[in-house]
């Protein structure tokens, strides 16, 4: 398989995850903002008034630990290694400017959007928590 073609192949279905975790967020009574551009990172869903984001990671590009996340392509190994922790630096790089900037981050990650159940609690979590 050409490099391009995985590409593409892994863009397309890292889509669907982060669009469950949109539903269910608004399904729940929360609003939100998408990518804002001014934010580290450009965090998939913004609480601009909680001062909260959350970031969907497809497991493959952005290096979790699971099943999915830990299968790499048999071929150009090497370059979907590099790759893929230079996204991870970036990610954490993301999450402390957010910190930084008063901004508490949720990642939720691709294959925890197949529980609803423990999704559903894990946002619902996140957006109650009173802030210290
Ligand atoms: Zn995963």
């Amino acid at each position: 398989m050409e490099r391009s073609e995985i590409m593409r192949r892994v863009r397309s279905t890292d889509t669907t995850p982060e669009l469950i975790v949109r539903k269910l967020a608004y399904s729940l009574g929360f609003r939100y903002r998408l990518h804002k551009k001014e934010l580290p990172g450009k965090p998939d869903l913004v609480f601009s008034g909680k001062r909260k984001v959350i970031f969907v990671h497809g497991c493959f590009w952005h290096g979790h630990k699971c099943k999915r996340g830990i299968r790499l392509p048999k071929k150009n190994r090497e370059y979907w290694t590099k790759k893929i922790s230079t996204n991870m630096k970036r990610d954490k790089n993301q999450v402390e400017e957010l910190n930084k900037a008063g901004w508490s981050v949720l990642t939720i990650w691709e294959c925890e959007t197949n529980d609803q159940d423990s999704l559903t609690h894990k946002i619902v979590e996140f957006l109650n928590e009173r802030r210290a």
